[in-house]
């Protein structure tokens, strides 16, 4: 039997129905759920997508929505530029498409933040389409069924695979729309569910008969492990300036790391007492906090926090500043504020009782 028919017919019987962006064919729906469950995990993505669809049901809503709301309803799942392509996207597909999410995969492909896999992805759950997926976990199931050696985020190893995923797709017919939409989400489960990456669960493989690294034991040589670089290093330095039951946060530049969020001022250079100056703010106390460390996609920030309270204060705002506002220390807790960010102010303000 072909491969895919049994990755369809194994999604029917044991894969996950009950997602909630499941059992429905609305591209704006699967869109969303795709761009999330990027980089991150299911269960931490389902009360993100109920928060965003409850805010913004349709795409016309995200379209005119304010920047800030959307990057609110997006604050800890990270990879913010994904929020800020949502957001073009929707206002693309607004402009351009009159409402209507583009038709084929190729055509979603254009949109902004939307690469091969995710376009094809929508394209298939939405309409159908014979349009294959590649995300990191197919990678890993292909590399492992097929056989196929190599580091998958390689070039050359990667277009082995898209031809691969092209031809196993399942066959045109009266049924190929369903049986694309149960091979797709069966790639996914399969993935997520039996054939992951420390240990797979052989044994329940809709694949095992044909699975090449089952035969030759190789499950835990493949996929070839990518060679790792040392990950740079980056430091800072945080001020968490306080002022009457108010801390002072800027917003970062965009494009850039968690641009468009609003976050602490930082400098890099100097003491935290000149920094203030800089800022406009005399201070009345400083207080080294703790450092602590948060790792990027391709480096690591260490962040030297101090707490600032303030004296008189004369902020220079202006050209060249970034804009700035008061936050009541209330309102941290909702706030599109960067995850590491948010964390050190909960804290802070529980341990010091600003809260
Ligand atoms: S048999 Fe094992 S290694 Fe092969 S695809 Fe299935 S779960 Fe993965």
């Amino acid at each position: 039997m072909a491969f895919s028919r049994r990755v369809a017919q194994w999604q029917r019987a044991e894969g996950r129905h009950t997602l909630p962006w499941q059992n429905t064919h609305d591209p704006y729906r699967i869109w969303l759920s795709e761009i999330m469950l990027q980089q991150t995990q299911v269960a931490t993505v389902i009360p993100y997508y109920e928060r965003f669809l409850a805010q913004f049901p349709t795409v016309a809503d995200l379209a005119v929505a304010d920047e800030e709301a959307v990057m609110a309803l997006w604050a800890g799942l990270g990879y913010y530029t994904r929020a800020r392509n949502l957001h073009a996207c929707a206002r693309r597909i607004m402009s351009d498409w009159g409402g209507r999410f583009p038709p084929t995969a190729a055509e979603i492909e254009t949109l902004p933040g939307i690469g091969r896999s995710t376009a094809a992805a929508i394209a298939a759950f939405a309409y159908g389409e014979r349009s294959p997926i590649l995300d990191g976990n197919v990678k890993r199931v292909f590399a492992r069924h097929f056989g196929i050696e190599g580091d998958p985020s390689k070039r050359a190893v990667e277009q082995r695979m898209w031809a691969i995923a092209q031809a196993e797709v399942p066959p045109e017919g009266p049924e190929a729309a369903d049986e694309m939409r149960r091979y797709t989400q069966g790639l996914m489960d399969l993935g997520a569910t039996l054939c992951t990456r420390g240990d797979p669960d052989c044994g329940q493989c809709p694949v095992r008969d044909t699975c090449v690294a089952l035969r030759e034991a190789r499950q835990h040589e493949l996929p070839t492990p990518r060679v790792r670089k040392a990950v740079p290093e980056r430091h800072t330095r945080m001020l968490v300036i306080e002022k009457a039951g108010e801390v002072l946060l800027q917003r970062r530049p965009s494009p850039g790391i968690w641009g468009g969020l609003w976050s602490l001022p930082e400098f890099d250079d100097g003491d935290a007492l000149a920094a203030c100056r800089v800022l406009g703010v005399a201070p009345a106390e400083t207080v080294r906090l703790p450092t602590f460390s948060h790792t990027f996609t391709h480096f690591r920030l260490h962040v030297e926090p101090w707490h600032v309270q303030a004296g008189p204060v004369a902020l220079k705002d202006g050209a060249g500043n970034p804009p700035q506002i008061w936050m009541p220390t209330a309102e941290v807790e909702g706030a599109a504020l960067p995850a590491p960010v948010k964390k050190l102010l909960q804290g802070l303000f529980r341990r010091g009782g600003l809260l």
